[in-house]
């Protein structure tokens, strides 16, 4: 079976063509600048990248020439739409209505509308990138996989914030998780790598991206996880400042004479490592940074460690133990020095690190030594197939 993958953003569409049952990918590529001027990158598996400039005043346009990159007669890597079998959308937000993956219908696009309020830059995105689908290949299923499903089967004292109750009540103010669909991913891939039963296991997952979350997983469910209504909390990111004394908003409102958007946007966009660093979000501009010298940039890379070392010991103490903690994403596949940073908190739980093993990146691998107590690993994760996967079992 082939299966479209779609990740639609506000001005942006991210797709992979994905066959099922080699779960290798045929074509990948992106949209970006929809609704500005329009551009597409378009990769058939083995070929070379081609970026043409297209108009795309909407994803409508923008979808359509992602389908006519696929059946190109010279490019493409397929012959016609009809063997587009199924098509799996990301959905950021399915609040408590999704615990699971579900088939596209009317129905089950209004529960996700509900959810729209709980993420008003993602959630009208990928609806809009879903309707433009139905109009362009009416007939071929589709699913939404959703961001926090994953994390639903955490218990309320893990939701619940210290907040009046009638907050829950009226508005669904809780936490609710996101990169569920690596976490999810990373989890069960984690457990087979080391021969471990998912089924008896204590697991924490530290998905370290741009965006950056750690989860503790107990027997293959979700129990806690460190973003919450909104990905803003948590974990120090590349420029979201994660968990900070609520008071300093007021504070900082005050002396800077910022309102309240004034102030989120401080937070979701100029804080993090990028706010410490002064300099950049990324870390290979830090770690290089660091390394000539920079104290901000040190400050910025140990700020962040230390904030994971942290979340990971709360979650060694909501598990009661811990069998293996697995590295992920942009930072956590790529980043040695980030790991090792971590892992020099970690020897009270056992854990002696692999140097060597520590210094390879972007591969299945187990970081930490022989004889460490907890298995420490490396384990890329792949969203994309995580969807496919997920669009497979409900229509495949
Ligand atoms: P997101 O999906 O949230 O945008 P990614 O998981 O793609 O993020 O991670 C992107 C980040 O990974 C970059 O901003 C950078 O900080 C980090 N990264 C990527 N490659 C490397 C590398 N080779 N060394 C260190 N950090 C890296």
């Amino acid at each position: 079976m082939n299966v479209l993958v779609i990740n639609c953003g506000s001005s942006s569409l991210k797709y992979q063509l994905i066959d099922s049952e080699t779960e290798s990918v045929l074509a990948k590529g992106l949209c970006e600048r929809i609704g500005i001027d329009g551009r597409l990158t378009y990769q058939k598996a083995g070929l070379d990248k081609e970026i043409t400039d297209a108009p795309m005043p909407t994803h409508k346009e923008a979808i359509q020439l992602v389908l006519d990159a696929l059946v190109n007669e010279k490019t493409g890597a397929i012959k016609d739409l009809s063997e587009v079998d199924a098509v799996g959308h990301r959905v950021v937000h399915g609040g408590e209505k999704f615990a699971a993956s579900a088939v596209i219908t009317d129905e089950m696009l209004s529960a996700v509308e509900e959810c729209n309020e709980l993420a008003p830059l993602h959630n009208p995105a990928n609806l809009i990138g879903i309707h433009a689908c139905q109009d362009l290949m009416p007939g071929v299923p589709m699913v939404g996989v959703f961001d926090t499903a994953f994390h639903q089967t955490m218990p309320p004292r893990a939701y619940l914030y210290g907040l009046p109750y009638e907050y829950y009540e009226k508005y669904k103010v809780r936490r609710y998780g996101f990169h569920g669909t690596s976490h999810s991913f990373v989890s069960k891939h984690m457990a087979e790598f080391l021969g471990i039963d998912i089924n008896n296991s204590k697991l924490i997952v530290a998905h370290l991206g741009n965006g950056a979350s750690i989860s503790a997983v107990k027997d293959g469910k979700c129990i806690d996880t460190s973003m919450g209504l909104t990905p803003l909390e948590g974990l120090v990111m590349g420029t979201r400042s994660g968990d900070i004394d609520p008071a300093i908003i007021e504070f900082i409102a005050n002396k800077e004479d910022l309102d309240i958007a004034g102030i989120m946007d401080v937070l979701n966009k100029k804080s993090g490592v990028q706010g410490i660093s002064k300099l950049s979000s990324d870390f290979r501009d830090l770690e290089q940074g660091m390394n000539e010298g920079n104290e901000l940039c040190k400050a910025a890379i140990e700020v962040f460690s230390y904030r994971v070392a942290k979340y990971i010991g709360s979650y060694v103490a909501a598990l009661n133990g811990v069998d293996a903690i697995a590295f992920t994403a942009g930072i956590g596949e790529n980043a040695p020095t980030v790991r090792k940073m971590v892992c020099s908190y970690l020897g009270y739980l056992g854990i002696t690190l692999d140097e060597e093993a520590n210094s390879h990146r972007g591969e299945d691998l187990v970081i930490s030594t022989p004889d460490s107590k907890v298995k420490v690993c490396i384990i890329p994760t792949d969203e994309e197939l995580a969807i496919a996967r997920d669009t497979v079992a409900l229509v495949g």
